[in-house]
């Protein structure tokens, strides 16, 4: 979906490594926090999304419904093209670009 409003733009990302939840403050004042370990589990790449039952079409993930087996860690944030967020993870994977749209749609609240 086109955002000409350009709510669906992130005003603040947090990494709270103690609580392990990124948290994301958007321009329409909506805050979204989400699980580490299931965004992890939630990344939209291509290669994870193709492993789960539901490939092929955009299905997004219930974050809450989320179980994942282990813990993940974010290596590094970056902010990429001012329409993404890259996310690295202590298990090398780098592959993921969570749309600033993908984001607001998992948000689990
Ligand atoms: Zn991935």
């Amino acid at each position: 979906m086109s955002d000409p409003m350009g709510t669906t733009r992130p005003v603040s990302i947090t990494l709270d490594k103690q609580a392990r939840v990124l948290r994301i403050g958007w321009a329409d004042n909506h805050q979204s926090a989400y699980d580490i370990d299931a965004l992890r589990e939630a990344c939209p790449c291509a290669s994870c999304r193709g492993g789960h039952e539901f490939m092929g079409e955009a299905h997004d993930p219930d974050l809450l419904e989320l179980k994942p087996l282990k813990h993940y860690e974010v290596e590094h944030l970056e902010i990429s093209g001012n329409y993404a967020l890259h996310i690295s993870w202590d298990d090398g994977h780098d592959a993921g670009f969570y749309t600033w749209d993908y984001l607001r749609r998992i948000s689990p609240d």
